[in-house]
């Protein structure tokens, strides 16, 4: 079945608010719909749809039964570099930088792990802008059933704080590089920094990291010609190099019109030069994974406009102000900063039922198919 096409129950349809009013209005508790606002006694959609798991049990699924084991927890919006699809005029306080504070960062962390979430990725952003990171990653890694926690940098401050993010208990790194050449790494990213950010790779794996990942937006027109020297680079290296089809921002109309290169082109050079497709591993979520006899680092793909990306989604987003995101392209988010003031028992009560509802309004599938981007803001403000 096409991504177009969806074989939602006319009841569960009718329960969830159009694509319109969750991006015109911001989803809130008060303006879910009153059924499922108070009463967690009727059945939930997710049982009415198939799922095992009612309100009441302690797992965040979804009304198409996909459960969410992962949370991308963004922990500032500041950023200093200026990625040219991303925040090309560099970050811009737009009013609110009084971020989810330390404890409130803990707070939410140790609710979503209540509720079966094995694995945060600490995002931005840029996260090692914070002060506090190695103490968020000390407080976090201390979760009891917390299995993973792994964080998505730029590189900044890599080369010198990689062994003590490493003590402090992060299991592993993305590194965001999308260029090779030290110039067209300036171009993309406006900051001179790639030959500091290779040193910081290394530093990583002198700190114990094993195989990192490397996210790539590959862009046509202005690194895709480097698509061979990526591969060659993950030859000898323990690298998994993570190929990300540009999105289309708010930010990115006539950008995305211009670079926008289809995963699905890439994936064909990869199966020409005998890269072979991975059996999905349960944390793969929607990446496609290959790997080739002669290569020591593999190649992920990361498709969102492919068919079925939506398929395996097992990720929530929580942004550095404390709005809860259902999907990267939906722009809605919905508030969860009332209930991380306090360590009161209740609010965590609170907080739990609010997850668990929220999720009944999770879209079967994002509509960038239809034209839609969704996203009317950048990646760096909802933990992208
Ligand atoms: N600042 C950190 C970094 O760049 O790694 C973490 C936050 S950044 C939003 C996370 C990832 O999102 C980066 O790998 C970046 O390349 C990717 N990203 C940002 N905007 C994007 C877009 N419009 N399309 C595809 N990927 C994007
Ligand atoms: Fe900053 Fe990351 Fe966005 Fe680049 S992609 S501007 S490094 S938040």
């Amino acid at each position: 079945m096409s991504i177009i096409e969806t074989s939602l129950a006319p009841d569960i349809e009718s329960l969830r608010p159009s694509a319109e009013s969750l991006r015109g209005s911001t989803p809130s508790p008060a303006n879910m719909p009153l059924s499922v606002q108070a009463d967690t006694s009727r059945p939930a959609a997710s049982q009415r749809s198939g799922a095992l798991q009612s309100l009441a049990e302690p797992v965040l699924v979804d009304s198409f039964a996909r459960r969410f084991g992962y949370l991308r927890l963004s922990i500032t919006d500041v950023c200093n570099f200026r990625c040219s699809y991303c925040l090309p005029n560099g970050y811009k306080p737009d009013g609110s930088r009084d971020f989810l504070s330390r404890s409130e960062l803990l707070r939410v962390a140790r609710t979503f792990v209540s509720l079966g979430t094995r694995k945060i990725r600490l995002t931005g952003g840029e996260p090692s802008m914070r002060r506090d990171l190695e103490a968020i990653i000390g407080d976090l890694r201390a979760l009891p059933g917390l299995e993973q926690l792994v964080m998505t940098t730029n590189g900044y401050r890599l080369k010198e704080r990689a062994a003590l993010w490493r003590s402090a208990g992060l299991d592993s790194l993305n590194v965001s590089i999308d260029s090779l050449d030290p110039r067209q790494f300036r171009l993309i990213t406006g900051e001179n920094r790639l030959g500091e950010i290779l040193a910081g790779l290394e530093a990583a794996w002198a700190a114990g990291f094993g195989t990192i990942k490397v996210n790539t937006v590959l862009l046509k027109g202005l690194n895709h010609h480097e698509f061979d020297d990526f591969l060659c680079w993950i030859k000898d290296q323990p690298i998994q190099l993570r190929f990300i089809e540009l999105m289309q921002t708010g930010v990115a109309g006539d950008y995305f019109a211009q670079h926008h290169l289809r995963g699905a082109e890439l994936e064909q050079q990869l199966l020409r030069q005998g890269w072979q497709l991975k059996a999905r591993a349960a944390e793969d979520g929607p990446a496609r994974v290959y790997r080739h006899a002669d290569y020591v680092g593999e190649v992920g793909l990361i498709m969102p406009y492919g068919a079925g990306f939506c398929d395996s989604c097992n990720r929530l987003r929580v942004s550095a102000l404390g709005q809860l995101h259902l999907c990267l392209f939906g722009d809605g988010g919905i508030e969860l900063r009332d209930l991380l003031a306090s360590d009161d028992p209740r609010l965590h009560q609170q907080l739990q039922q609010r997850l668990q509802q929220a999720l009944q309004f999770k879209a079967k599938a994002h509509q960038l198919h239809l034209g839609d981007p969704g996203i009317r803001a950048h990646l760096a403000s909802i933990g992208g």
